[in-house]
């Protein structure tokens, strides 16, 4: 019904444009999340919707050209060109108002009126940037599979050709093989808990964290003994959860394992407590820390402090992405304190049940 209105009242509202405001233009656009102009003579601002002036922060446009609103000649050029063509141009082209925006912007004519001219602004910058995201998790993990497949050819080239009697470097390159197949599967393992946490929202019970944790702190015992590591585990009461028990295990899980890997000597403590009606995980280490400059990308994915490191503890990369997302899907939050040769402390942050 709407835009029918716009169009048969179109040309008294804008033929009598000195006569009021744009009521019917002003109350359609009012929801819209597009910045809305119409322009008259020489690019001049008629009207401009709520969403247009809180982008380009000006409250007063009315009158004003749109180069002196936007500061872009090629949004100017786009009016120009439908005003020039009488008909629609469309294009993309990134912005600057105050903070650096990719936009698809459209002019068309009125056809009310002629020598007046709509355009419309569609802020596309998380779009874009999400597309970018995508293509750099395929562009990694592309790699990620690449490498070792390579070297799992060149090796199983080498077994081909290799002497009977060699037994030395049979050995050696079957390991490594093996070595870089297990390496492939933690992989295809870490995607598919990515994928699965990234999916369809999971059924959530309540239970108790502090035995969600318990648990895993007594599966990575054995390692940390291996490692010459004390795994602490202060023993407490219940602390309620809603959330998944899986994903939640697989949280503690991930930073746990990390703690250990990054871990020479000393110890990991892991606490579970109630905090003014959060539940708090809390894993401290006495590990190699993590530089200040790194701190801000550790939970992308795939990016690694020291990449030799991650792999030779078998790592993907993809751990505490894969922690954060969790916890952040269950409205929590994960925050990470580090000092350089010192030690790290990783904290979830959850809702407390009953709290
Ligand atoms: P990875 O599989 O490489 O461990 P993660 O996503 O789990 O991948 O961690 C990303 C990076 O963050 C690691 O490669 C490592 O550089 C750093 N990191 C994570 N946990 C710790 C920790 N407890 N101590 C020091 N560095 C850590």
């Amino acid at each position: 019904m709407y835009p029918l209105e716009i169009h048969n009242r179109g040309v008294r509202l804008f033929k009598h444009q000195t006569e009021g405001p744009f009521e019917t233009l002003r109350s359609v656009s009012s929801g819209l999340e597009t910045a809305l102009f119409l322009l008259g003579k020489d690019g001049v601002v008629l009207f401009a919707n709520e969403t247009a002036k809180t982008l380009f922060g000006f409250q007063e446009m009315e009158g004003r050209a749109i180069l002196a609103v936007t500061l872009s000649h090629r949004l100017e050029q786009l009016v120009k060109q439908a005003t020039k063509h009488a008909s629609p141009r469309s294009e993309e082209l990134s912005l600057r108002t105050g903070q650096d925006l990719v936009v698809i912007a459209r002019a068309w004519p009125n056809p009310s009126a002629p020598k007046q001219v709509f355009l419309s602004i569609r802020d596309v910058t998380e779009v874009r940037r999400l597309e970018r995201v995508r293509q750099d998790f395929v562009a990694n993990v592309s790699h990620e599979i690449k490498t070792p497949l390579t070297l799992i050819r060149a090796m199983a080239e080498v077994l081909v050709d290799v002497e009977q009697d060699d037994r030395d470097l049979r050995e050696k390159y079957l390991h490594q093989i093996i070595g870089e197949v297990d390496r492939l599967s933690a992989l295809v393992d870490d995607l598919l808990v990515l994928s699965y946490a990234e999916g369809e929202s999971v059924e959530r019970r309540p239970c108790d964290l502090a035995a969600i944790v318990h648990d895993v702190v007594l599966q990575m015992t054995p390692k940390a003994i291996a490692r010459g590591l004390d795994l602490e585990w202060a023993p407490l009461n219940r602390v309620m959860i809603l959330a998944s028990s899986d994903q939640i295990r697989q949280v503690a899980l991930n930073l746990i394992d990390n703690a250990i890997n990054y871990t020479s000597s000393g110890k990991v403590r892991v606490e579970v407590a109630s905090v003014e009606g959060s539940a708090v995980l809390r894993i401290c280490d006495t590990g190699i820390g993590i530089p200040s400059e790194d701190l801000p990308r550790i939970f992308e994915r795939f990016y690694r402090v020291d990449k030799s490191r991650s792999r030779s503890s078998g790592g993907t990369g993809l751990g505490l992405s894969i922690a954060k997302h969790i916890v952040e899907a269950h409205g929590g939050s994960l925050s990470v304190t580090s000092a350089l040769h010192q030690g790290s402390e990783f904290v979830v942050s959850l809702e407390e049940q009953g709290s």
